[in-house]
């Protein structure tokens, strides 16, 4: 089993200079259980094909697992471990009564019809439901799944439980007992976040400038919430490429003619934004390196290496994918004086919201939509001044400090879990 410094050599480093005990790094060194499945489903050929799926709770001292179901490619377990493991700091982070969990199944989503994507979903369920429930682990949407793919998956659970159990999974459509706000959480959890640091980072130009990475759910959706308060946003791209203009782009234009090529029902977007006619096209690369104020990367994992640090100008990134930027990477970013806002934060807007869906469900109410946006502002600028004082404090990055912090929560839930007092 490898050792935490090969499985998050970040959190290694925060760990080693807090007085933690040794059984709350026991606990962080292994996952607490972690399921694969082999998922057989019928494509629309006839054929039969097995899909590998996977849920892992890393750990949950402080409440049930929760986290997101991604379909991508990539999805290997290692890869599941590791993120189910970053779901463990941002729970605690943000202090929510939870543990950290991820699943996945290795499948191309832009390859298989709307059905099959359905059939995966329930599938998916059914493999893993021995493992999941409301106070065991609660699935989220994550990469290239979304309220529909949750509708699926609760309605799976419903038949499989043979109750109503909507606390079971978040991020569901409202009419089955989603939450207003969900969609769009992650990308106005990263805008508050952004308006709590905006003058400690000096994102304060006139108007600032951005470069967004992905234009998913929630890079299109901050890049648009950007536009509207009045920042310039000079380029974004997709898996397809990306466009330019230094005069700044008209988002809501460039989300319009993404979603004009939107196939599958709606489940995924194949549309691009550079579908968008009358840009500069961006070759793959050149989006990293251009002079703005703020870089969001929100696409894939590691999008920032140690091979491509060196390029960036931005003064400030903020990491709305998981993972975006590499151990290596941010080594060499701090070097140079760039500031990284950690996903651990910057993206801890949508398990905050389903925290709220959890709440609502179990209690069978419903807030408003201004009442869970007023909730989500007063919890993250929390942990966004918490965790900006903390690094002051240590002298050390922010992500370093945010993993302070949830390393602290966590040893103080193993301590209370284990005390002989
Ligand atoms: N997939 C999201 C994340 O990585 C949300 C998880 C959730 O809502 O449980 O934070």
């Amino acid at each position: 089993m490898p050792d935490l410094s090969e499985l998050d050599p970040r959190l290694a480093e925060a760990a080693a200079h807090l007085p933690l005990a040794e059984a709350t790094l026991d606990r962080l060194r292994r996952p607490r259980s972690s399921l694969q499945v082999s998922l057989p489903v019928r494509g629309d050929d006839g054929q039969v094909r097995s899909y590998p799926g996977y849920r892992v709770r890393w750990d949950v001292t402080r409440g049930p697992g929760k986290g997101g179901v991604r379909f991508h490619p990539s999805v290997d377990r290692a890869g599941v471990e590791r993120l189910a493991l970053g779901m463990t700091v941002k729970t605690a982070l943000l202090d929510l009564p939870y543990g950290g969990a991820k699943g996945g199944v290795r499948i191309d989503p832009k390859a298989v019809s709307t059905a099959e994507i359905e059939r995966v979903a329930r599938a998916w369920v059914s493999g893993t439901a021995d493992v999941l429930g409301p106070e065991r682990d609660i699935p989220a949407p994550d990469l290239y799944t979304n309220e529909r793919v949750m509708a699926w998956m609760v309605d799976q659970w419903t038949a499989t439980v043979r109750r109503h159990q909507p606390a079971a999974f978040t991020g569901k459509p409202l009419a089955l007992g989603g939450s207003h706000g969900r969609a769009t959480a992650t990308a106005d959890g990263a805008k508050h976040v952004i308006d709590a640091l905006g003058t400690k980072l000096d994102l304060s130009g006139t108007p600032p400038t951005v470069a967004v990475q992905g234009f998913g759910n929630a890079g299109a959706e901050l890049a648009e919430q950007l536009f509207h308060a009045g920042w310039r946003v000079v380029a974004v791209s997709d898996s397809q490429g990306g466009i330019l203009a230094r005069e700044g782009l008209d988002i809501p234009r460039v989300r319009r003619h993404k979603d004009a090529g939107r196939s599958l029902d709606g489940v995924i977007c194949t549309g691009s934004v550079c579908d968008d006619p009358g840009h500069d096209l961006l070759e793959p690369g050149e989006l990293l390196p251009l002079d703005v104020d703020l870089l969001v990367p929100a696409a894939l994992g590691a999008a920032i290496t140690a091979d491509n640090a060196g390029d960036v100008s931005a003064r400030v990134i903020v990491e709305v994918a998981n993972g975006p930027v590499t151990a290596d990477a941010d080594a060499i970013l701090a070097a140079r004086g760039v500031t990284v806002v950690p996903d651990v934060l910057a993206s801890s807007g949508g398990v905050t919201v389903s925290y709220f869906e959890w709440v609502q469900n179990r209690q069978g109410l419903r807030w408003s939509p201004e009442e869970v946006d007023r909730r989500l502002g007063e919890r993250l600028r929390a942990a966004a001044e918490e965790t900006w004082s903390r690094a002051e404090d240590l002298g050390a990055p922010l992500r370093t400090a945010a993993s302070a912090l949830a390393l602290e929560r966590l040893d103080v839930a193993a301590r209370a879990r284990d005390s002989l007092e």
